[in-house]
């Protein structure tokens, strides 16, 4: 067949669209800039005679060397917007020591007799399929973090040159394959209007360090690198997921316009995220944040968080051969709760396990693992790990107002002896002459069916629930909360699960404590006519739904809530209570309120 192609240009298609993952939203309009990385994933095999083999290891531990220093280089000169992602760095700087990775590869090339390349590459990937296994997708997110600190490796070893990012002097759109953290924190920020990478996911530290820092970001395109190049003029939509190539007038007129929209809509719900959530007959509903690392306290106070209502802690314990020291949670706690004070805190103990992975061998090979040695379970049969945190707590709450909240409790007696160690925290922590605050809130999170029914009894130990939704709606309803081909029966307002609430809530008001949500179901403003007639104490969410719901709930009145739950609880299917919400709330709520962040 003739080739047409190499005699005649190609005129490149107009509004050629990709498709990918809605990593952080916002629309930007703007020329590529293309980031040459070297392709270092393909590497050779070559055999190395046995007495060439300790040079070969030699060379490889030159390599983590050089690495180790660049990183540090890196470190040094971070500016000062990324100070507080360098966490990310020191955890790359730790994995260049990972047993697995370092030892491994030694193990590699002394047993094989292969070069230093291929055995880096056969302990990256046993790792990595480790990491693979993992239904959780920010551990699974983790895997990448070895690609990055094993390319910088091979980068030394194969004498290839790093990319260089920091000469970029114009206003661009980004377009790499990846981004390492070490890689984006040398990007000028200021210059860049979005970011777009081949591969990557929402959970991935580019996408966390583009959504605090709200820059579009689109991830996981595939094959964006072979698509676009340097200075084509391309459309980014961060809220959709998708990026336009070689864009007509007509798409350029109608993003431009969204671009406006959207600048507007951010500005008006920011303005107003700050004010309280207060229904039009007074009740002032405590809006709270959902946090997973120490980054997003910045984002949560920007969306007019009034504390954070649930602090998952599993981060610190993740990606690391040796678990965290009491001093290292200390001062991560003690950071979140300074800046967020006087706001409260509330700190949730470790909940590894079930879709939250760390690598305990007790936690590796089980057939349920949601149902299996999960959160309490697992603190209360590693005393020594549940006592450091527990003691961490206590002396982050002499600098702030700190609450503390055990979860997965499936019986009173977990909460008993939950208490008991929290005693035994305080009455060590005196002894050692370290500074604490014993008198601090108890909350046991309600997400098990049996701690729905034994509301009543637990209440009487704590001093506040809090429903966690994501997991009480996978245990009721039997519906694996990761397992996609059950996702469209995953539904907050199935009328089972709003008798389970409405039970806890009516245990807690009998006993006279406070009642919270801070499952996912709490951030999604059609929930809310429910939540606010059942009267719940407060409720937590991610950061960015803040704003949305902020204001639905100044559009709402309890009393008219409490006549409208009791008509939805009256309903006999998901799909009735979801059609009385829509007919009665829809028209009346503001569309862009409605629409989740990435939809807007
Ligand atoms: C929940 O289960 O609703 C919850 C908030 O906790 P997590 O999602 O961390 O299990
Ligand atoms: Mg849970």
């Amino acid at each position: 067949m003739p080739d047409s192609t190499a005699r005649h240009e190609v005129k490149p298609e107009a509004n050629l669209t990709l498709q990918g993952v809605a990593g952080s939203p916002g629309i930007a309009i703007g020329k590529a800039y293309l980031v040459q990385q070297e392709d270092v994933d393909v590497v050779e095999k070559r055999f190395v005679s046995s007495e060439d083999t300790p040079d070969e290891v030699k060379r490889f531990k030159e390599a983590v060397k050089k690495a180790r220093k660049q990183l540090k280089r890196i470190i040094d000169d971070v500016p000062k917007e990324f100070r507080e992602h360098i966490y990310i760095l020191d955890a790359h700087m730790m994995l260049l020591k990972d047993k697995m990775l370092y030892k491994g590869t030694i193990a590699h090339i002394e047993n094989e007799h292969v070069n230093a390349e291929w055995a880096l590459k056969m302990a990256v990937d046993e790792v990595k399929s480790i990491f693979k296994k993992m239904p959780d997708p920010y551990f699974r997110e983790r895997g990448s973090d070895i690609t990055h600190v094993s390319k910088l490796v091979t980068e030394n070893l194969l004498g290839t040159k790093p990319s260089n990012l920091s000469g970029i002097d114009k206003r661009v759109i980004i377009v790499a394959r990846d981004l390492s953290p070490a890689e984006t924190t040398q990007i000028q920020l200021e210059k860049i209007q979005a970011f777009l990478t081949d591969s990557g996911g929402r959970t991935s530290h580019t996408c966390i360090i583009a959504r605090s820092l709200e820059i579009p970001a689109v991830l996981g395109l595939g094959t964006a690198t072979q698509q676009i190049k340097t200075d084509d003029l391309i459309i980014v939509d961060g809220s959709a997921g998708v990026v336009i190539l070689n864009p007509d007038e007509e798409a350029l007129t109608r993003y431009q316009e969204r671009r406006d929209l959207f600048e507007q809509y951010q500005a008006t719900i920011t303005r107003s995220s700050h004010l309280p959530a207060e229904t039009t007959d007074g009740f002032n509903l405590p809006v709270m944040a959902n946090i997973g690392v120490v980054e997003e306290v910045v984002s949560l106070i920007d969306h007019g968080a009034d504390g954070i209502g649930l602090y998952r802690t599993e981060f610190l314990y993740l990606n690391r051969p040796v678990l965290p020291s009491e001093q290292e949670l200390f001062d991560n706690y003690r950071d979140v709760v300074e800046i967020v004070a006087p706001r409260p805190v509330t700190i949730r103990t470790l909940d590894v396990g079930g879709d939250k992975f760390v690598s305990d061998p007790r936690l590796a090979e089980e057939m349920n693992p949601a149902l299996g040695l999960r959160a309490i379970r697992f603190s209360l049969q590693s005393p020594e790990i549940f006592m450091a945190q527990l003691r961490a707590i206590l002396r982050a709450a002499n600098f702030g107002n700190v609450r503390i909240m055990i979860p997965m409790i499936s019986q009173v007696d977990e909460i008993l002896k939950a208490k008991e160690f929290l005693n035994q925290a305080a009455e060590s922590l005196e002894k050692d002459g370290i500074p604490f605050k014993a008198d601090i809130e108890l909350g046991a999170m309600i997400e098990v069916p049996s701690a729905v029914m034994m509301a009543d009894v637990i209440a009487k130990e704590v001093d506040f629930f809090s429903i966690g939704t994501n997991d009480l709606i996978q245990y009721s309803l039997a519906i694996d909360r990761v397992n996609k081909h059950v996702a469209h029966l995953y539904q907050p307002l199935n009328p089972g699960v709003l008798r389970m609430i409405q039970r806890v809530v009516d245990a807690a008001k009998q006993a006279d404590i406070e009642v919270n949500m801070c499952g996912e179901m709490a951030g999604d403003p059609l929930n809310l006519p429910v939540l606010l007639g059942m009267e719940l104490d407060a409720i937590s969410m991610n950061p960015i739904s803040i704003p949305s719901v902020k204001r639905v709930a100044r559009m709402l009145s309890v009393e008219e809530s409490k006549l409208f739950l009791k008509e939805a609880l009256k309903r006999p299917t998901t799909e009735d209570v979801i059609k009385l919400v829509q007919n009665t709330y829809g028209p009346s709520f503001p569309k862009a309120a409605l629409s989740r962040p990435n939809q807007v």
